[in-house]
């Protein structure tokens, strides 16, 4: 018998590739500063471990940079080691900076998030080559072509993954047909977690892992050795070299993960295409998407903000050299911190989501303050009075709509609705001498708008008159020593104070047609057909809303049923809803009262009244007390306008376990519905695959707008949908159902119905139950216009600024950028050339155009992948980012 004889009827070792990382939720359970004293002693101990014992071949740090950002915070020393560690390849790290959560969360949070990443780990040489997702609840449908546009071929997944993928290799691809090789982790990311002391009983656990898994593994063997905050064990090297000296059959690497992923096998391994949020392996957990319901809203608000308002208008309205770059990643650090999957689906602990709504109030603060004074730039180049305002459009669609505007003067422009008015003279109060000489000298000085003011005795004659001086003063030394006068002369007289104001009015006027990134100088209101409304019912002359007094329920046009209120109970935690055994649903309510809060012409708003008996909590599988709630919902309606905005507002305090949601009649019995996610609207049917640890339920996410049966539903965070109403063979359904409010009190349940195991720490939670007023904002638009469209006419307002004077030489109407043919997502500066991000979400291809400009297209690193002159093709469901040079269009 030869050599090769011998080789040829054994079954050569198979390889097991063992990668060592720690999974660091960076605040979940416990706040970040008590996972981060853990994450000083996790390094502090395993970068000499590395340095000294070379059989510890390597450690992957999270796939994100936050873990060595938070640890240099503490150990800026610690750098250069680090640095060298990573230039040998013993430590990888990136490409995120943080792992987000997918769904929750906008495409440009997710393009940020990795830009970031690799900005911080080029410091140490670079990112991992892996788009390393671990622990996502659930996958985007566009995550493989966001990560093919910054050059990576491998995705790692484990949630999500559906009962079709039979191998632990599969194509994953993106709709516009982007295609990763995405290494699916059968048992997550801790199949290897902590590896015993002991060669025989690790080369058991794998050969038991192997065997267990069966036909699903494809080619080497992948041992993620590490979990949830888990400390390394530094016996790793000597006990994989004492288990290859067994011999038993398999042949143990320490390794990077992009080792591991580039010698998998990619031959005749199954395909996907889109999104990734099946139950059938692991929990998906999708119940994230309607807890803390104010933490999603503060989210979208920050982004908006930023996306929508602060980054255009600086980008295109601040000379290059003055673009807010430092301010700018502060606010997005803030919203990239925030992403992180524990931190922006809440199920954590009341202090780190206290964190979370502080982040997105701080990045909202930056942008806010960014977008007035990116406006102010603007309105200075205006040459029209600067009492004039000047409307800005930050979207790409030529557009016009409603705005609130401020005049000096009395007099309501014609076709405008008064909103609030300050006249010329009032009575500010009457008090005695000693209270007025307090309050002129504490507040009137402050009270720029205030002319002058009078002093009356009780009889009508003035005692005292000021004029503001020129230079601003109001009460002088002079007048404060006249004041002190009258306090020691007659105390305790009554007095009548009056002031002189410049008179102004705020004001509603409709206007028509603003350029898409461009402005308007008001020249006078356009007059589509007025709102009109009575107790019972809003017109405009496109749609008619009438409220149902019996409950409070509306039509539009004719369409009855919206703003059923539905309440039930909910004995499930932060991550999945679970109704009680013994569920009570309250749908009626007992008292409907409606009254009209604006009537016309500009806008109109008809506010419904209704009182509800809630169950107060729910004990022993059974909802139990009542509680009086009163929900106060209005419903707004403008001029020239096809949608009706409708804001609820409750105070739930006194009302816990429970899941509220509002019921959306559809126009058309719909199979499915379109919901926006990152970059794309994704199709759905009606159920959800769901597995032998969690149920299936078709409750998904949609970020901005949800589309089924001819009713779109455009929302300020209020991310959670499900079609119900369903027909008895499920292809159909007659209604959506849309979460205002999910309260519960544990982080994690133990076992419970809708879901066999925990999903986290079984800790009582207060902040979940949401014991405070909650608000929410949604609109509904009958008609089949573009989703994307209709959310930024209800949620993206025209803003107002004001000319210039007659220094300016600026035009009354301009724009300053003009992108068609396809959704906008971002306009910034990147080395001071304006940067443009489109995204086409449409089965068709389509030509983007950038009127009068030329650049370049670069892929998501910043590369350069095409040159450009005005336009450029864009396939279906494509992303592009284009460059633009300095040269102005005609
Ligand atoms: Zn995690």
């Amino acid at each position: 018998m030869t050599d090769s004889e011998v080789s040829a009827g054994q079954t050569p070792p198979r390889r097991v590739d063992i990668v060592p990382h720690t999974h660091w939720d960076r605040e979940w359970y416990l706040p970040y500063q008590s996972f981060r004293l853990k994450l000083v002693d996790l390094l502090d101990g395993l970068l000499p471990q590395l340095e000294a014992d070379p059989s510890y071949a390597h450690f992957l740090l999270d796939g994100q940079m936050a873990v060595v950002e938070d640890y240099l915070q503490v150990r800026p020393q610690a750098e250069e080691r680090l640095r060298a560690l990573a230039a040998t390849g013993r430590v990888a790290m990136g490409p995120w900076y943080a792992l987000p959560d997918e769904f929750l969360v906008s495409g440009e949070t997710l393009v940020r998030n990795l830009q970031r990443g690799r900005r911080v780990a080029a410091r140490f040489g670079g990112a991992m080559d892996v788009g390393y997702l671990p622990d996502m609840f659930g996958h985007v449908a566009q995550m493989p072509q966001i990560l093919r546009l910054f050059g990576y071929e491998h995705a790692v997944v484990w949630r999500g993954v559906p009962s079709a993928i039979d191998r632990s290799g599969f194509h994953w691809s993106a709709p516009d047909g982007s295609t990763v090789r995405a290494e699916y982790l059968p048992q997550g990311y801790g199949n290897g977690a902590l590896v015993p002391d002991d060669a025989k009983a690790l080369v058991r656990r794998i050969s038991e892992f192997e065997e267990e898994q069966g036909e699903l593994l494809t080619g080497p063997i992948l041992w993620m050795n590490g979990t949830d905050h888990l400390m390394p064990q530094p016996w790793l090297g000597r006990v994989v070299a004492e288990a290859n000296a067994l011999d038993a059959g398999y042949e143990l690497h320490i390794c990077s993960l992009a080792e591991h992923v580039q010698g998998a096998p990619t031959d005749g391994l199954p395909s996907w295409t889109g999104e990734l949020r099946s139950g059938a392996r692991a929990n998906l957990l999708m119940g994230v998407g309607s807890n803390r319901v104010d933490i999603k809203q503060a989210a979208a608000i920050a982004e908006r903000s930023l996306e929508r308002q602060a980054e255009p208008l600086s980008a295109l309205f601040l000379p290059a050299d003055h673009w807010p770059e430092a301010l700018l990643d502060e606010a997005w650090l803030e919203v990239i911190r925030n992403s992180a999957h524990d931190s922006i689906c809440a199920c954590s602990a009341d202090e780190v989501c206290a964190a979370v709504v502080h982040r997105f109030a701080e990045a909202t603060q930056i942008a806010e303050g960014l977008t007035e004074r990116a406006l102010a730039a603007l309105g200075a180049t205006v040459a029209v009075d600067g009492r004039v305002p000047v409307l800005v459009n930050t979207s790409s669609r030529t557009r016009g709509g409603v705005v609130e505007m401020r005049f000096p003067g009395a007099t309501v422009p014609d076709g405008c609705q008064l909103v609030s008015e300050r006249p010329a003279q009032r009575v500010l109060m009457d008090a005695t001498a000693v209270e007025v000489a307090t309050i002129m000298v504490s507040e009137l000085e402050y009270a720029r708008s205030i002319t002058a003011f009078s002093i009356d005795a009780a009889d009508g004659t003035e005692v005292i008159h000021v004029e503001r001086e020129t230079a601003g003063t109001l009460v002088t030394p002079l007048v404060r020593s006249d004041l002190a006068a009258l306090r020691t002369s007659r105390p305790g007289e009554l007095m009548r104070i009056r002031v002189a104001n410049r008179p102004a009015v705020t004001v509603l006027g409709h206007v028509a047609d603003v350029p898409g990134f461009g402005w308007q100088a008001w020249t006078g209101g356009t007059t589509p057909d007025s709102v009109t409304v009575d107790e019972l019912r809003l017109t405009n002359g496109t749609l008619s809303v009438e409220v149902n007094p019996a409950d409070g329920t509306f039509s539009i046009d004719g369409l009855a049923g919206f703003g059923r209120l539905v309440d039930g109970g909910d004995i499930g935690d932060t991550y999945n809803w679970c109704p009680p055994l013994a569920e009570t649903l309250v749908d009626a309510p007992l008292t409907v009262t409606t009254k009209v809060i604006e009537a016309g012409p500009v806008r109109g708003r008809l506010e419904v009244l209704r009182t509800y008996a809630l169950p107060t909590q729910v004990e022993d599988q059974a909802r139990v007390g009542s509680h009086t709630v009163e929900v106060r919902t209005t419903l707004e309606l403008h001029a020239g306008d096809d949608l009706v905005r409708v804001h609820v507002e409750l105070d739930n305090h006194g009302v816990r376990d429970h899941r509220l949601r509002v019921h959306l009649p559809l126009p058309q019995r719909a199979t499915g519905s379109v919901a926006e996610c990152a970059f794309a609207t994704v199709s759905r049917g009606l159920v959800a695959e769901g597995g032998p640890t969690e149920q299936g339920l078709a409750t998904y996410p949609s970020r901005r707008f949800v589309s089924a049966g001819g009713l779109t539903v455009a929302h300020e965070g209020l991310l959670e949908y499900e079609l119900i109403d369903l027909d008895d063979d499920v292809t159909s359904a007659g209604t959506l159902a849309l979460t205002l409010l999910r309260c519960t009190g544990m982080l994690s349940q133990g076992p419970m119905a809708t879901r066999a195991l925990p999903a986290g720490p079984l800790t009582p939670l207060e902040a979940p139950q949401s014991q405070h007023r909650v608000e929410a904002r949604f609109a509904l638009h009958i008609g089949g216009r573009n989703p994307y469209a209709v959310v930024d006419d209800a949620f993206l307002p025209l803003l107002v600024t004001r000319g210039g004077g007659s220094a300016a030489t600026g035009a009354a109407q301009g724009q300053a950028l003009s992108v068609t043919g396809a959704e906008v997502s971002a306009v910034t500066r990147e080395a001071g050339a304006v940067q443009v991000r489109v995204f086409n979400p449409s089965a068709e291809p389509t030509t983007v155009t950038i009127d009068g400009r030329h650049g370049w297209l670069l892929d998501l690193r910043g590369r350069p992948v095409a040159a450009f002159e005005g336009h450029f093709a864009l396939g279906p469901w494509q992303i592009a980012t284009a460059t633009l040079d300095d040269r102005r269009g005609p």
